[in-house]
């Protein structure tokens, strides 16, 4: 039958795969592995992945990410050969550059498990952004949406007569979001007959009501503050939460250092390359980039040294050293060490040289119990660090708040809404904030047909 399927990410978040089919032909968003600690999750991901490819038929003519998170990508590598894959081409440099490190980790591990650039090369980027592609009757449109992501899609698909928006992951709060949100719905999407959207935040309402910083914008007016006030600021944020990193880079005294490791530096390059043009109050060079290299050899920052800004002629990448910064006091990014053994653990060691390091806490909340940390890994980061006087959390949300979602509503005027991406599909039937739209949410179930 012709029409949706979701095999998996109605009542959870993460791990998605979505079907669009028409005759003997469909295509697939999203083929993400279960987020790590996913409870009673819909379908393991081997059973998933037998269930999607389980028959000959349809014809599947293409996956297309929506973003690089594991939870749409993660099993990318268990999509049989011969069928073409579409991403985002900065989003590809992204994964490329993660792949780099995971493979080269697996190669010193002697693992014999499959690579991943490989199945990266594989991939292809969007054919055009804000133009419609055939694939044998599903028409689909790529729009770059905000995200805690770095170039992100949502689609319009259409499908026998009908006009269909899947939102992917997306907010309206981050850098480009809060310029382009309503533009990005008045304009190229307008009125839809489905609208398929991503419901995170509706099974987070406690962590968004008690979130005190709601913007990129806030973010950084509250990371300067901190800054001013402590000598050696070491900020906890994942290293391709793009926005976040730019309002941290972006927030740094200037009479202090910014400092990242040789990772962090190169996801910035292409993350600024990507959108100066676009961003150029939150994507440009300000100051120098200080990139910490392994017993200070300025050889392992390798073509980062040489590469010189093409407006400017300058050099903004500038190999830290331990002198400079820590007379100066600085801002270090770190990531915990989640692989005991490989060489991120040399934050934790930095850490342990310093007087008096402030955590800045900007990685999900959901990790903190009461303001206490329970991960292993980032109990073993912090060390007893987790108390006021030495921690602030400070974090956006990758996802729409429920207002944002009304708003996406009201503007794209659908008779049909199917909410996933959530553990609250049902909750979107409750909501006050979703009174006028109540009649319309359609809560599908895992692996069946909505018929269009
Ligand atoms: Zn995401």
């Amino acid at each position: 039958m012709d029409g949706i399927r979701i095999y998996r990410g109605i009542n959870q978040i993460g791990g998605i795969v979505t079907e669009f089919r028409k005759g003997g032909h469909r295509i697939l968003i999203d083929f993400g592995a279960n987020l790590p600690g996913t409870e009673n999750a819909e379908l393991e991901d081997d059973a998933m992945v037998r269930q999607v490819f389980a028959d000959k038929d349809p014809v599947t003519d293409a996956v297309l990410f929506t973003h690089y998170h594991g939870d749409h990508v993660g099993l990318r590598n268990r999509i049989p050969q011969g069928i073409e894959m579409y991403a985002g081409a900065t989003a590809l440099k992204i994964m490329k550059l993660i792949a780099e490190g995971v493979d080269h980790v697996k190669r010193k591990k002697g693992l014999t498990e499959e690579y991943d650039l490989p199945v990266l090369e594989r991939i292809k980027p969007y054919w055009k952004i804000g133009e419609a592609k055939d694939f044998h009757g599903i028409k689909v449109t790529p729009l770059v949406c905000d995200h805690s992501a770095l170039d992100a899609y949502m689609f319009i698909i259409e499908l026998n007569g009908k006009r269909i928006l899947y939102t992917g992951d997306f907010r309206a709060h981050g850098i480009p979001g809060e310029e382009t949100f309503e533009k990005l719905i008045k304009t190229k999407v307008g009125k839809t007959d489905i609208l398929i959207t991503e419901g995170t935040m509706v099974s987070r309402l406690c962590e968004e009501a008690s979130n005190g910083i709601r913007t990129e914008a806030e973010l950084a007016r509250k990371a300067a503050e901190i800054f001013e006030a402590h000598k050696e600021n070491v900020v906890l944020v994942s290293s391709t939460n793009i926005d976040s990193v730019m309002s941290f880079y972006n927030s740094v005294p200037s009479d202090k250092a910014f400092l990242c490791d040789i990772y962090q530096a190169k996801v910035m390059r292409i993350a600024i390359e990507a959108r100066h043009r676009y961003f150029p109050g939150s994507y440009s060079y300000r100051g120098n980039i200080y990139v910490l290299c392994p017993d200070e050899n300025e050889y392992c920052m390798g073509e980062l040294r040489k590469y010189v800004i093409p407006h400017t002629k300058r050099h903004p990448f500038k190999m830290a050293r331990a002198g400079l910064y820590s007379e100066k006091g600085f801002v270090m990014l770190a990531r915990v060490n989640r692989d005991p053994g490989s060489e991120t653990g040399r934050f934790e060691k930095r850490l342990a040289q310093m007087t008096d390091p402030h955590i800045i806490y900007s990685m999900w909340t959901g990790y903190l119990k009461d303001g206490k940390a329970e991960d292993p890994a980032i109990v073993s980061f912090l060390d007893g660090r987790d108390d006021a006087g030495h921690m602030d959390v400070i974090h956006t949300s990758g996802h729409a708040y429920v207002e944002d979602l009304k708003k996406l509503m009201d503007m794209t005027e659908p008779e049909v809404i199917i909410p996933m991406h959530t553990e609250s599909a049902g909750n979107f039937r409750e909501l006050e904030q979703f009174r006028d739209h109540k009649d319309k949410i359609e809560v599908c179930r895992p692996g069946e047909v909505y018929g269009i």
